[in-house]
């Protein structure tokens, strides 16, 4: 039985929690409004869990919300089935901490509907999520964001180029080398609405033109020369229909999404420094009502060992070196989910972190730390041995039962106990039992004894062999004066090990889990596939103490002096048990 952990992980203040500080001061905006903004071109993962829970951190701590906004401006790359997964991913990394701060969108509203100060206000609810709240679409503001780009061409800030996609890739120039004006730049403000009227009621084909912003084709910065605002896409959208063949490019949507939605804060990572300007323009350009949403940026996350990008991860399920997008090996918020990884501990490990503006590899040592750390107060204690060998107890008889009292949860204030029992035959690890011990070996060998925990001192007195001299029977006695409460029970022993009875073990099929990449930084690498662990997981028969045939997904266990394990969300079923290791107890790739 396991309790989420909810108390509050301390949040260290960071350069952007300074700033919104600074403009809740100064009263610049009636409230502060956060957004998380995937594309749903792939599943959520540990990376986006920075960005979670550093909106929805900054909603909560100001009084604020936090949208939760699909960015679904390319027809081309997105689903619904990633609509969903992601809805999922965010809900569980939220709730019981920031799930009050979702933003929602009233039931029934318009989506694209303006008010006449420029913002739909329906969309800055603050009300508790319920069973109709949605999540936001940029594309559900196509028509808004249609009739703005009608409103840049009126201003003579936006035009229709005829240049190929090619063409305009070559006026643009390099980093070095300033670009070129397109011959299209001075068309008029009535033939530019003309032609982007038949853009976009469907006369020419992808790529035949497009609408361009007219800003400085000589800019420095590559992103202000006059970037592309619409292109031409005959493909329908997932979630806007077959309504539409113009489709808006990612900076002028994003930053009107935002601005649609009252967004106070615009929080992206890094790359995005250089689109900043273009952000301030389109809004500056079409003299909307302030305040204004800001953009501010922060270093991604990149943990080593292994490699987040969606695109990266989505080659890993193509090519079924992963089974799925939640396999418990990727760093996919559902794989960790299915692995055992606890919301709570991706909260604290994402937060601890920090928000800077430098980029670094962050070490898995420190992820492991947070999720041991949490597992370690909230999960209780189980005996499971995963690579069984048989032991016979020669002085207990067939069908006897020793009572025997375990410990679930030795870090609670009050601990509190269970029964188990032992019996004739018992299950050890293979490893626990050497018939050469190497020096210094405190576990069982011949002649040897050793503690079973919670139950007795056993001593290893002869072993039976066949013909060919391989084991058939490891026979030991069981000092049953050195249980607990018994006259010896103070014995002294160098090794414990522990165990499980054979007669009333329960079989399990556990998976252990290690890292996917051999290499600290996969993504580094000129392919990333040939770094790949080739024992990334290893499945074993295990038996394990009959109490967690009842446990229940979602549960995380210590098996004792083994680690954490859950079950199989998937795959695991009454009568046919499988479990997942979430983590060991100590890093096995220190040394
Ligand atoms: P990916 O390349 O993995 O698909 P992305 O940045 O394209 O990442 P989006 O769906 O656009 O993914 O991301 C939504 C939000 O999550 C963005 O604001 C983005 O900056 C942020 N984000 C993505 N990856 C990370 C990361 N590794 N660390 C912190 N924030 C991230
Ligand atoms: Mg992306």
């Amino acid at each position: 039985m396991s309790v989420e952990n909810t108390t509050p992980v301390p949040v260290p203040s960071d350069f952007i929690r300074d700033i919104v500080a600074a403009d809740v001061t100064a009263n610049r905006y009636a409230k502060i409004v956060t957004r998380f903004p995937p594309e749903p071109n792939g599943y959520l993962h540990i990376g986006h869990a920075k960005s979670i829970c550093l909106n929805f951190g900054i909603a909560k701590e100001q009084g604020g919300v936090c949208n939760l906004r699909f960015d679904d401006t390319n027809p081309a790359k997105e689903e619904a089935e990633y609509v969903d997964s992601i809805t999922t991913d965010v809900k569980w990394l939220i709730a019981g901490w920031a799930d009050h701060c979702l933003g929602f969108k009233a039931k029934g509203a318009h989506p694209a509907a303006i008010t006449s100060n420029g913002k739909p206000d329906q969309y800055l609810g603050s009300v508790p999520p319920s069973a109709t709240s949605e999540p936001f679409f940029a594309s559900d503001y196509f028509d808004a964001l249609h009739a703005y780009a009608i409103a840049l061409i009126k201003r003579g800030k936006a035009y229709v180029c005829d240049l190929s996609p090619k063409e305009t890739e070559e006026y643009r120039g390099a980093p070095d080398k300033p670009g070129k004006d397109s011959p299209f730049r001075n068309r008029s403000v009535e033939e530019n609405l003309d032609l982007f009227q038949r853009m976009t009621a469907g006369e020419f084909p992808d790529g035949a033109r497009s609408l361009r912003s007219k800003i400085d084709m000589t800019s420095p910065n590559m992103w202000l020369r006059d970037p592309l605002l619409y292109r031409i896409r005959h493909i329908p959208h997932y979630h806007a229909g077959a309504k539409w063949c113009v489709y808006p490019l990612y900076d002028y949507a994003h930053c009107l999404s935002d601005y649609l939605e009252g967004v106070s804060h615009s929080l992206c990572s890094l790359e995005f420094v250089p689109h900043r300007p273009l952000y301030d323009w389109v809004l500056e350009s079409l003299g909307l009502p302030r305040p204004l949403p800001h953009q501010y940026e922060f270093a991604k996350l990149v943990p080593a060992y292994t490699l987040l990008s969606k695109r990266n991860i989505l080659r890993l399920v193509q090519e079924n070196v992963v089974a799925g997008w939640d396999d418990p090996r990727l760093p996919t918020l559902s794989g960790l989910r299915r692995r055992g990884v606890p919301a709570s501990a991706i909260r604290a490990f994402v937060t601890g972190v920090g928000v800077t503006t430098f980029n670094s590899v962050t070490d898995i040592a420190v992820f492991e730390h947070a999720v041991r750390n949490e597992l370690n107060t909230t999960a209780e204690r189980r005996l499971g041995v995963l690579k069984p060998i048989k032991i016979v107890l020669t002085n207990i008889a067939e069908g006897e039962t020793v009572d025997c009292k375990a410990t679930n949860n030795p870090q609670a204030e009050t601990p509190t106990t269970r029964a188990i029992a032992l019996t004739r035959e018992v299950f050890i690890e293979t490893d626990d039992f050497a018939e050469v011990p190497p020096p210094k070996y405190f576990r069982l060998k011949p002649g040897g004894e050793v503690r079973l925990k919670y139950a007795c001192i056993i001593k290893c007195d002869e072993l039976v062999k066949d013909a060919n001299g391989a084991i058939t029977e490891i026979r030991c006695t069981a000092q049953l004066d050195t249980r607990s409460g018994q006259p010896n029970s103070d014995k002294k022993v160098k090794g414990t090990i522990h165990w499980v009875s054979a007669t009333q073990a329960i079989d399990a099929e556990v998976r252990l889990y290690d890292r996917l990449f051999t290499v600290p930084e996969p993504g580094a690498e000129e392919d990333f596939m040939k770094a790949l662990n080739p024992k990334s997981l290893e499945v074993v028969s295990a038996k394990l103490e009959p109490s967690l045939a009842n446990a229940k997904s979602g549960e995380s266990f210590q098996f004792e002096r083994l680690g954490y394990f859950s079950i199989d969300p998937k795959d695991s079923a009454s009568g046919k048990l499988v479990f997942n290791r979430t983590i060991t107890l100590k890093d096995t790739w220190a040394k």
